[in-house]
């Protein structure tokens, strides 16, 4: 026996702000066990992985710490998954910011099973691509590249915000900046939202750095991660392209990250642990001291005041290289829109089109045959029994679907509210638009993009390709249209309810709708003159024509000063407090409990505390939900507070309380 033994302190994912003590076998082999070491330990009766956060010594017979028994480390990853320089400072930052145990954010930094070894697979079909790698950069372009360049002279960390409108060659200057990152021995990162996440981007991005490009992306087997994982510790890796969980890849001096569609909010993770991988993503930038391009047409508001004072150098891609901006049109839906969604200006539209032999999208932000089902006696639509939402109208296959949670049931016999007999499916879904289109143009071949239509692994690629190859007319669809696909074949989109969205209680509600305009108009006329319609019934709303004008800045002028009147986010920061339990009466009484101990202790100056009050869905899945908001910014010590506070109560009242800082949605 040794004549000390070695203990480690060991950061796990498990909801307790503290570390956990472990031996350390003492016939493992060299080198010794270190911080940043990723190990397997025993936890009750599971093997959980952990982060080696400190070592020291201890008598050789020690056989209990604190009073807990001493068990020993079960096994140590190899060296490429320690978790060290600039992605451990980025672990630290975000266990500070957002209030968390380190243990909680150690698997954002692995892939699921570390150590997993790849079954070799077959190459994917080559998706067809002209990239013309001498194109001639406009001004503009140059501008936004030779700025990264001085970045990347100086070693020095920076933040570009590019916005430019959909088109106008943002990726052709992502590409050039990673290209000079490469050129000086450094690698990059390339995030994207995942829906963005098409082949012919990682054609694109293949065909220009070869073999030492790498996606990640959701699709992929525990074994191909860890040949990322791994392949990119090692250096073989230059580029890695994938949606947020690629952030944290271990790449090599780190120069250049490029956070594309930057306003998306799927940059948010919205479950545990919750962050911001566009927040983050400076982050790590910082401390590599790399530069961060942010590209979008419709930059978040956030950004956009980070420009305006000065943190973020912004270049404006005022036009497209090749193609026109779009036409668009508003449609005045006002005293009587056709019954099945479709004005005669967009049917005409659509019949051109076809005519033409050209392609044609449509966007509906509502999956299903019909929103609701409503009783005709009393008018009450038939709800989720876990829920407090009405169940959406499906017909392949036939059912009544909750979209939060999943219940599905048949149509009742009788209205569960008044014993009525009969009901009337209101309102239109995606599914019912198909068959629409069926009954008004019969050779058309449509296909549909949303959630129902992509269950199987795979599907949404092979929707979007088969619609880039010509092989449909007409692509119906929810936001899943929307993002960044490039198809040349399009010169109509037809927005069915440009207002959808307006209405939404949350203070980011234009903001959103006016990205989601803006991103599906630009999926008209890439390589030809195109024209957009938006069905709307309140034309003269400013976001709307603000978005038939492609006026970002017109937009963010009315936006930004009506955030700062109300004190909502970018003129301060926000903090949500979530409450939820089965009983009613739990968590209204521990709401109210936690709001007297906010208010008690965080104290002005500049902070404050909105509510209690039941969140905007009241109840999902059996749940009973309340919120707090806190207005202002905290320190990381009163988010620590908070989130200590937090954890008493729930242990008392078996109340969940969750903090999401920087909230992205208020629901
Ligand atoms: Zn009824
Ligand atoms: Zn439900």
């Amino acid at each position: 026996m040794a004549a000390v033994a070695t203990l480690a302190e060991v950061a796990l994912p498990v909801p307790l702000d503290q570390t956990f003590t472990y031996r350390v076998p003492d016939d493992w082999p060299a080198p010794p066990v270190r911080p940043g070491d990723l190990v397997s330990a025993p936890l009750g009766r599971r093997n959980v992985t952990g982060l080696v956060v400190g070592v020291r010594e201890a008598a050789a017979d020690v056989t209990e710490v604190d009073g807990h028994r001493l068990r020993p480390l079960r096994a140590r990853f190899p060296a490429a998954y320690r978790v060290e320089g600039d992605r451990r400072r980025l672990l630290d930052w975000m266990a500070g910011y957002y209030a968390l145990p380190p243990g909680e954010l150690v698997p954002l930094f692995h892939p699921p099973a570390p150590g997993t070894k790849a079954r070799p697979r077959r190459a994917a079909a080559a998706y067809p691509i002209a990239d013309a790698v001498d194109v001639q950069l406009t001004p503009d372009q140059e501008r936004a590249v030779a700025w990264a360049v001085e970045r990347l002279e100086a070693r020095g960390f920076g933040a570009l915000l590019l916005r430019g409108v959909t088109g106008s060659g943002k990726t052709e200057v992502y590409l050039r900046v990673i290209a000079e990152a490469l050129a000086r021995g450094r690698s990059a990162l390339y995030l994207l939202p995942e829906i963005a996440l098409t082949p012919q981007t990682e054609a694109r991005v293949a065909a220009r750095f070869g073999d030492r490009v790498a996606t990640v992306h959701s699709g992929l087997s525990a074994g191909e991660r860890c040949r990322v994982h791994e392949a990119a510790a090692a250096g073989e890796l230059s580029v890695v392209l994938g949606p947020r969980s690629a952030l944290f890849t271990p790449l090599r001096d780190l120069g250049a990250v490029i956070v594309d569609e930057e306003h998306d909010a799927s940059y948010k993770q919205e479950e545990k642990p919750r962050y911001h991988a566009r927040h983050a993503a400076l982050v790590r930038a910082r401390e590599a001291g790399a530069c961060v391009v942010l590209g979008s047409a419709t930059p978040d508001l956030e950004s956009v005041r980070n420009a305006i004072d000065g943190r973020y150098r912004e270049i404006l891609l005022a036009d497209r290289p090749v193609g026109e901006m779009p036409t668009v049109e508003i449609v005045d839906m006002r005293g009587g829109p056709a019954s099945d969604g479709f004005s005669d200006a967009l049917l005409t539209r659509l019949e051109a089109s076809l005519t033409r032999g050209r392609q044609a999208i449509l966007y509906y932000n509502r999956r299903g045959f019909a929103r609701v089902l409503q009783c005709t006696a009393c008018g009450v639509p038939v709800a989720c029994p876990h829920c407090d939402i009405a169940l959406t109208v499906h017909l392949r296959p036939r059912q009544l679907l909750c979209h939060y949670c999943g219940f599905a049931r048949r149509e009742p016999d009788t209205c569960p509210e008044c014993g009525g007999p009969s009901f009337l499916p209101g309102g239109s879904g995606t599914e019912r638009l198909e068959l629409a289109l069926a009954a008004h143009f019969p050779d058309a071949r449509v296909l549909r993009l949303d959630q129902d239509t992509t269950r199987a692994r795979g599907s949404q690629r092979r929707i979007l390709t088969e619609f880039a190859g010509r092989g449909a007319d007409i692509l119906v669809g929810t936001q899943m249209v929307a993002k960044g696909h490039h198809f040349v074949g399009v010169d109509l989109v037809g927005v069915l309810a440009a207002d959808d969205g307006l209405t939404l209680p949350d203070f980011r509600a234009h903001e959103r709708a006016f990205q989601l305009l803006t991103q599906v108009a630009g999926r008209a006329g890439r390589e030809s003159p195109g024209v957009v319609l938006f069905q709307t019934w309140q034309p003269d709303h400013p976001v709307i024509q603000a978005a038939s004008r492609h006026d970002f800045a017109a937009f963010a002028a009315a936006e930004l000063p009506q955030r700062e009147a109300a004190g909502y986010p970018p003129s301060r920061r926000m903090l949500r407090v979530g409450l939820a339990a089965r009983r009613p009466a739990d968590v209204q009484e521990a709401a109210h409990r936690f709001a007297g101990l906010m208010r008690a202790h965080l104290l002005p100056p500049g902070l404050e505390v909105l509510g209690p009050a039941p969140a905007v869905f009241a109840r999902l899945q059996n749940r009973v939900r309340w919120q707090l908001l806190v207005k202002g910014t905290m320190s990381n010590g009163q988010r620590a507070w908070l989130a200590d506070r937090g954890r008493r109560l729930a242990a008392e009242t078996g109340v969940d309380v969750t903090l999401d800082v920087d909230p992205v949605g208020l629901y």
